[in-house]
C-alpha cells in the first residue's frame, strides 16, 4: 500500500471553483484500486470545517503558523480520509476561496498558501505521530510551496513529490519583499527555488522542487513548452522535460451518467436515445426557448473570461441564430461578458437565453438536453465539460487545444466513415474558425444518422478513471519502490 498526502486549496464534494476540485474530489477512490491510500488535506474554509461536527479529533496545534495559530483536524471525504488545516485567521472568513464577494483576491493569499504549504510540509514530515506518507501530491500553485518548504527543511530528506498543473495561468506571484516573513532560509531565494524574475511564484516554488510534474492532458503538457501556454515558467517546463507528463481527468461515472441521473426528466443511454427528446423539451421550457427540431440548441456551462474564448462566442452569436441555432448559457465570470450575453439574448428572444449563476442540477439538465456543447477555449489545460457532453450525447464542438484536443474526435471524412467521430473541432479560436464550425454542426445536426453516431461513439467511450488512476499510481510507483 503506497500512502499519498494529496495537498489541494479545493475538492468536490466539499468546496469547488473549478475542474480541480473535481480531479481532488475523485482522485482517493480512483486510485483505491491500485494499492493507493490517499489523504487529502484542504484549508479549513468554513465550508469544510462545517463539516468535521462538533469535536472533532484535534492531530496538532501549531502556536504560530506564519504568525496565526492553526490546529490540523480530523475528518472524511466521501470514504476517505480527511486533514483540515484550521487556521481562523486565514480560512474563517465570507465570500470565495480565493477572495471576497466582489472577486478581489484577498490580500493576504500569500500567507493563506504558505502557511497551508508550511503545515502540508510539516504533515508530510511527520509531525503527527503514527501518520507517515510515502509521496506527496501538490495541486496548482496553492500547494506549491509545499514542496519547497519540506525541500528545504533542515528536518530530513524529501518525500519523493508529484505536482500537477491543472492550469498555468494562474501561478501566485508575489513580491520579494515577503520572503522574510516566509521563513525559508537564503538559499530558497534562488533561481531554481522559488524565486521568479525578482520576485516570488508558488508554482515555480513547486515545478521547480517536484520530483515529477504533471498536467492534465499530454497536449497541454506539450503546449506549456511554449510561451503562449507556458505563461513565463515555459523556460522551467523545457528544462524538465523528461520529467514532465499529461494524464487526462476521468469523470465520475457515478454523477455523470444519464442513465441514473437523478436531476434528469427522463433517463436514457445509447441505445435509447429517443428518451433524450424529453429532456430537450424541457429544457427549451425552462429556458423559454422555442421549440425547433430542426435546430440543433446549443449549450455553454462555462466560467465567462478570455481564456473560455467567451468574447469570441459572443461575437458569432448573431451567426449562430442566423444559421437556425438557438443557445442556452449558463455561466458566470467578467461582467462585460455577462452584460453581452444578456444583450444577445435580448436581441434574439426565444433563440438565446442565459442564466447568470453557478448551478450544478442545471447544468446536468442541459447536458441532456441540449444538442451540442461549445467550448471554444483559448487553452484547455483538460476541459471536463466536453466529457460530460460526450457521456450525455450533447456532442461538443471545441477548439483544437489541450485536453479538448485529446478528447473529442473531429468529425471529418475519415472518422465518421470509420464510425469514431465524437464531435467537431477547429483550430484557432477566432470569429470565422468559430462561425465555420457552427455552420458545420447545423449541417451534420440535420443529417439525423450521422448525428445519431456522433453521440453514440461519444456515449461509448471510456472517460471514467479506471486509465487515469491506473496512470497515477504507476507515476507515484515509479517514484517509491526501489529497485
Ligand atoms: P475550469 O476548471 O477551467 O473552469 P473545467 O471544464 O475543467 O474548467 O471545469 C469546470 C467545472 O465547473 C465543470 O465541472 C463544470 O461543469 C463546472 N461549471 C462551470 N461553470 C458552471 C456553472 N455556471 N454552473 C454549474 N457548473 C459549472
Amino acid at each position: 500500500m503506497t500512502n499519498v498526502l494529496s495537498v489541494a486549496s479545493e475538492a468536490v464534494p466539499l468546496v469547488k471553483t473549478g475542474g480541480l476540485a473535481d480531479v481532488v474530489g475523485a482522485l482517493p477512490e480512483a486510485l483505491a484500486p491500485h494499492g493507493v491510500a490517499m489523504t487529502t488535506l484542504l484549508p479549513g474554509y468554513p465550508a469544510v470545517t462545517a463539516t468535521l461536527g462538533k469535536k472533532p479529533k484535534v492531530l496538532h496545534k501549531w502556536e504560530s503558523l506564519l504568525g496565526e495559530p492553526a490546529r490540523l483536524l480530523a475528518g472524511k471525504i466521501g470514504a476517505h480520509p480527511l486533514l483540515v488545516l484550521d487556521a481562523p485567521g486565514l480560512y474563517a472568513r465570507e465570500g470565495g476561496l480565493y477572495g471576497d464577494a466582489t472577486g478581489r483576491d484577498w490580500a493576504d493569499n500569500w500567507k493563506r498558501f504558505a502557511a497551508f504549504g508550511r503545515a502540508a510540509a510539516d504533515v508530510a514530515g511527520g509531525v503527527v505521530k503514527g501518520l507517515g506518507f510515502d509521496l506527496i501530491h501538490a495541486h496548482d500553485w496553492q500547494a506549491g510551496m509545499t514542496l519547497a518548504y519540506q525541500r528545504f527543511s533542515p528536518a530530513g530528506p524529501p518525500l519523493p513529490s508529484v505536482i500537477t498543473i491543472h492550469n498555468m495561468a494562474f501561478q501566485g506571484h508575489y513580491g520579494a519583499d515577503l520572503f522574510p516573513a516566509l521563513g525559508l532560509p537564503p538559499q530558497a531565494m534562488a533561481i531554481d527555488g522559488i524565486e521568479y524574475h525578482g520576485g516570488i511564484s508558488f508554482l515555480k516554488a513547486g515545478l521547480a522542487s517536484a520530483s515529477r510534474i504533471t498536467t492534465v492532458s499530454p497536449t497541454y503538457a506539450r503546449e506549456i513548452r511554449e510561451p503562449g501556454f507556458g505563461m513565463g515558467l515555459e523556460g522551467l517546463i523545457r528544462a524538465r522535460e523528461s520529467e514532465v507528463s499529461g494524464i487526462v481527468n476521468g469523470i465520475d461515472a457515478a454523477v455523470w451518467n444519464p442513465a441514473s441521473d437523478p436531476a434528469l426528466k427522463a433517463a436514457y443511454s445509447g441505445k435509447a436515445l429517443a428518451k433524450r427528446a424529453a429532456n430537450s423539451r424541457a429544457l427549451e421550457a425552462e429556458f423559454g426557448l422555442e421549440k425547433n427540431g430542426d435546430s440543433p440548441l446549443f449549450i455553454v456551462i462555462s466560467r465567462l473570461t478570455w481564456q473560455k474564448g467567451m468574447d469570441v462566442l459572443l461575437e458569432a452569436a448573431d451567426h449562430l441564430v442566423g444559421i437556425g441555432g438557438r443557445l442556452a448559457l449558463l455561466g458566470s465570470g467578467d461582467a462585460a461578458l455577462e452584460s453581452g450575453f444578456h444583450a444577445a439574448a435580448a436581441r434574439h428572444p426565444g433563440r438565446i437565453a442565459v442564466r447568470i449563476g453557478y448551478d450544478e442540477a442545471l447544468s446536468h439538465r442541459m447536458l441532456a438536453g441540449g444538442d451540442a456543447i461549445l467550448v471554444p477555449s483559448r487553452f484547455e489545460p483538460c476541459g471536463l465539460t466536453q466529457l460530460y457532453g460526450l457521456a450525455y450525447g450533447c456532442v461538443p464542438v471545441v477548439s483544437r487545444t489541450g485536453g479538448l484536443a485529446d478528447t473529442v474526435i473531429d468529425a471529418n471524412l475519415a472518422a465518421r466513415q470509420a464510425g469514431v467521430a465524437t464531435g467537431v473541432q477547429f483550430d484557432g479560436v477566432r470569429y470565422q474558425t468559430l462561425a465555420d464550425a457552427l455552420t458545420r454542426t447545423v449541417h451534420l445536426f440535420r443529417d439525423p444518422a450521422a448525428w445519431r453516431s456522433l453521440q453514440r461513439a461519444g456515449m461509448g467511450a471510456d472517460f471514467s478513471w479506471r486509465g487515469s488512476g491506473g496512470a497515477y499510481a504507476d507515476l507515484y510507483k515509479s517514484l517509491t519502490v526501489t529497485a
